[in-house]
């Protein structure tokens, strides 16, 4: 089946798992079942574009599996999309769901596209014929859309709408991450960055680093920009960011509302003066004391890992670290990684509150958002740490075991059909 996921994320996802299955010493039968996803959609999506001519692109969704309820997982608009990368990325989330006791299996989505290319009327048609071209395999009981690279609120919105055009009546729970004005949940916007702050605070107590560690977030969109504030308000000084264009570094702290102003009046980080210039590349292997990646898959390789200055690595976007780079992680022994499933599970959690508010009709209060948030990736953080230990393998391999573990048996308990 592999001939049809044809991309280095999904070799890299097929590595991780099979690495975990051998851990748990998987019969071939249920591993092949495990590993494989349910189902692959790939659709055609014309839109008018301003010009007025119509462009085709194609979009794809992989419903990974559906053992433990419906599939959830996010869409994206990036122009490195592909089947594979949208198969390898919907492996992940039904790890980090199982992993956090969600009942879900994982989903992942993508439209092949340039967004920053594209004027919002674009943009708009884009996510609604999507959506309409998916009506026939998503349902708040079948498989649920939220937010990923390049995507949004308003993308989800208009998203919801088209799904409620077609049923007649309005239904939230068919998206989350939409505005809290249609159903969103308060705090879903920033959950998956506070969610990464949380638990890099944990991986640096655990460590016994000081007060206010210096921090390095690679990406600055949601995750990233979110994930920077919130270790800023708990005290750490934000020495280095980046986004596509590039980084800046500085060892005294970057001002970050002068960041953010920045951003907010150019749409990127390029020309902010506030530190010292550098590639992607460069700002990686700066001295901090937590790495926070939280934008492309693999750019921590294996020549990185090696060069890492970094006492913490908490993975915000989803496999940034190679399997390569794993390894020499591991053999190191000096960084504390807080896996990529676990880390940025914060998004997925809020994500699940948001759809029972919209299955219930009863809103929660912000702070009943994060108090629940918090409680379960703490519990999540502690079995990982736990299980590591006891079963001396890595927290990447940890996570991976325990999230597979619970898919498996599921499937062995329920029997062949799901
Ligand atoms: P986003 O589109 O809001 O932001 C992405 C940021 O990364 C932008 O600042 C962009 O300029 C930057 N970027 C893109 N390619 C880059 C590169 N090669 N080097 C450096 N920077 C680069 O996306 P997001 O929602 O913040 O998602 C970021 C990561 O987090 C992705 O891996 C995504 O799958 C993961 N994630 C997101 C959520 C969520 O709730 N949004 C949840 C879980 C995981």
């Amino acid at each position: 089946m592999d001939y049809l996921f044809q991309n280095p994320t999904f070799t890299m996802a097929c590595q991780q798992f099979d690495a975990a299955a051998e851990i748990l010493e998987l019969s071939v039968s249920d591993a092949e079942r495990v590993k494989w996803p349910k189902r692959l959609v790939t659709v055609t999506v014309p839109v008018t574009m301003k010009d007025g001519s119509v462009r085709v692109f194609t979009g794809h969704r992989v419903q990974h599996n559906i053992t433990l309820g419906p599939t959830k997982g996010g869409l994206r608009f990036s122009n490195t999309v592909d089947l594979g990368e949208v198969a390898a990325l919907a492996m992940w989330m039904s790890w980090k769901c199982a992993l956090v006791g969600l009942p879900y299996g994982g989903a992942k989505g993508g439209v092949e596209c340039d967004p920053p290319t594209l004027a919002p009327c674009e943009l708009e048609g884009l996510a609604r014929r999507f959506m309409a071209e998916m009506i026939p395999y998503v349902g708040p009981n079948i498989d649920v859309m939220a937010p990923d690279m390049g995507t949004n609120e308003q993308v989800m919105a208009w998203m919801m709408d088209v799904y409620s055009h077609h049923a007649g009546y309005s239904v939230p729970s068919i998206v989350t991450g939409k505005p809290v004005v249609i159903g969103g949940s308060l705090g879903r916007s920033q959950s998956t960055g506070k969610g990464v702050a949380f638990l890099c605070n944990r991986a640096l107590d655990k460590i016994g680093a000081e007060q206010n560690p210096r921090v390095i977030v690679q990406g600055y969109g949601n995750v990233g920009s979110n994930a920077a504030w919130s270790m800023a308000r708990f005290g750490a000084k934000i020495v280095g960011v980046s986004d596509h264009t590039g980084g800046y570094y500085n060892p005294e702290g970057l001002n970050i509302l002068e960041l953010d102003a920045h951003v907010n009046e150019h749409q990127t980080l390029a020309g902010f003066g506030g530190g010292e210039a550098m590639s992607n590349e460069e700002l990686l292997i700066q001295e901090c004391d937590a790495l926070i990646p939280a934008a492309a898959e693999r750019v921590i390789t294996a020549d990185i890992a090696r060069n890492l200055k970094c006492r913490v690595l908490a993975e915000g976007a989803n496999g940034p670290t190679t399997f390569e780079a794993d390894a020499i992680i591991e053999e190191r022994g000096d960084i504390f990684l807080v896996p990529d499933i676990l880390c940025n599970s914060g998004g997925v959690i809020v994500s699940y509150f948001e759809w029972i508010q919209g299955e219930q009709q009863l809103f929660w209060q912000e702070a009943e958002v994060f108090d629940k948030l918090y409680r379960i990736l703490a519990k999540s953080f502690d079995q990982v740490v736990k299980y590591s230990q006891s079963r001396q393998i890595s927290h990447r391999m940890a996570a991976m075991c325990l999230g597979v573990k619970k898919v498996t048996e599921a499937k062995e308990i329920r029997g062949l059909f799901p």
